[in-house]
């Protein structure tokens, strides 16, 4: 074997095939990280291993304290993982990633690699459910305290990171209500106290958005949305600087075991290859079908970042390409009517998943974000009446065709 293993953490460029100049993005997407056997295989690899073979017992200790760059058991570092790792670091333009076995191992590792009881956490309020269930119930228990802002509200921002603070948590845009939060703005004011900003960058994937060029400090994903894409497997990602992964989120994984299996990996790295062309049309998708839903009377309002009424539209074209791959829309009648439109679907699925190529449609108050007090949910804006469309690949005069015969 002619590439070098790194047991901890991977160096965007460690396995040394890649030409002397930069290389474009969807470029990376196909060569980086790619680490051949001595096989010469076309396609990744999938180390189906648990552990690993040391040729004398003194290599195996040389391996244990790094002397040498041996992988030592799966939990820590694996060579398909290492792939998808390395790959998704060139994308996001990171200098490491860590992959994790789902998108909640990857947020709670995020931060609770960096916190300890007597910290406080500013984050915002809108964002998926269960990273709020992390934040308002879990960090609590543990000593940590936990302060709430509205994500689109600057003086929130700078009344809440006006006291010492850990780490900031945010997701934008905001799952299902699609609300943006100004990347730079809040990394400029959390990092005069100070803290890590932590950006939850799932709804729009590295393809739309590049919190680290924003300003933040570390960025995670499910990569079960849409870098799978295409609904088959669980995983995760952290993404962020040596001495955050290094120092920080490393001994935490390691020793916790949130890993991400190298089969899920071997998905994921293939699926790498053509994220960009997926969420590309996913988006083009999305803007086509948001318009068509802003000329139907039955439908009260549309959210969408990428549609010039949505209020946080001049934040959106700064620091995203496009408007993302979700829509969400309030209905204009009972739940009952609503559910009808949705049964009537012959297209879309109902699915509470999301970023994949097939287009899905969910309840958001009776599925994903049940889970919330009522009167949490009603701040959110997530009424019995709004619903939540994740547009996928198919041709968007069939989606539109596909609604227009469900809703009129
Ligand atoms: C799905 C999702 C998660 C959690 O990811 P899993 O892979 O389901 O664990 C976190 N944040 C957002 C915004 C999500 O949509």
């Amino acid at each position: 074997m002619t590439h070098r293993h790194r047991p901890w953490g991977y160096q965007q460029d460690s396995d040394g095939a890649l030409p002397n100049w930069e290389l474009h993005p969807d470029t990376q997407a196909i060569r980086a990280g790619l680490a051949r056997s001595g096989f010469g295989e076309t396609s990744e690899a999938l180390y189906l291993s648990s552990g690993f073979t040391y040729d004398s017992a003194e290599q195996a200790v040389h391996s244990f304290t790094d002397e040498v760059d041996h992988f030592l058991y799966s939990r820590f570092a694996n060579p398909t993982v290492a792939m998808f790792e390395n790959r998704l670091a060139a994308i996001e333009g990171a200098e490491f990633c860590v992959g994790t076995g789902s998108g909640m191992s990857a947020m709670f590792a995020s931060i609770a690699c960096l916190v300890e009881a007597g910290d406080r956490v500013v984050a915002s309020a809108a964002m998926f459910s269960s990273c709020y269930v992390v934040l308002s119930e879990f960090l609590p228990k543990w000593g940590v305290q936990v302060e709430f802002v509205r994500g689109n509200n600057p003086e929130d921002w700078q009344r809440a990171l006006s006291q010492k603070t850990k780490a900031v948590f945010l997701e934008t845009p905001t799952n299902p209500m699609l609300e943006v939060v100004d990347i730079a703005m809040v990394s400029e004011i959390a990092h005069q106290v100070g803290a890590t900003v932590i950006v939850d960058n799932v709804m729009a994937s590295p393809i739309l958005q590049k919190p680290l060029q924003l300003g933040a400090d570390v960025v995670m994903y499910s990569a079960t949305k849409h870098i799978d894409g295409q609904g088959r497997v669980l995983g995760g990602a952290i993404l962020g600087s040596f001495d955050y992964i290094q120092g920080s989120l490393n001994p935490f994984i390691r020793h916790t075991g949130p890993t991400l299996s190298a089969f899920n990996a071997w998905v994921l790295v293939k699926s790498l290859e053509t994220l960009s062309l997926r969420v590309n049309r996913m988006n083009d998708n999305a803007a086509v079908v948001a318009d068509f839903l802003t000329k139907q009377s039955r439908i009260k309002s549309v959210n969408y970042p990428g549609l010039p009424t949505h209020p946080d539209y001049e934040i959106t074209r700064r620091q995203m390409i496009g408007g993302g791959t979700t829509i969400s829309f309030d209905f204009n009648g009972d739940t009952d009517s609503l559910f009808k439109v949705m049964d009537k679907l012959q297209v879309i699925d109902i699915s509470n998943n999301l970023g994949d190529s097939k287009s899905l449609i969910t309840h958001p108050a009776s599925t994903t974000h049940r889970r919330l007090d009522p009167e949490l949910r009603a701040q959110m804006g997530i009424t019995d009446s709004v619903v939540r469309l994740s547009v996928g690949l198919e041709h968007s005069s069939d989606l539109i065709k596909d609604l227009d015969q469900a809703i009129n």
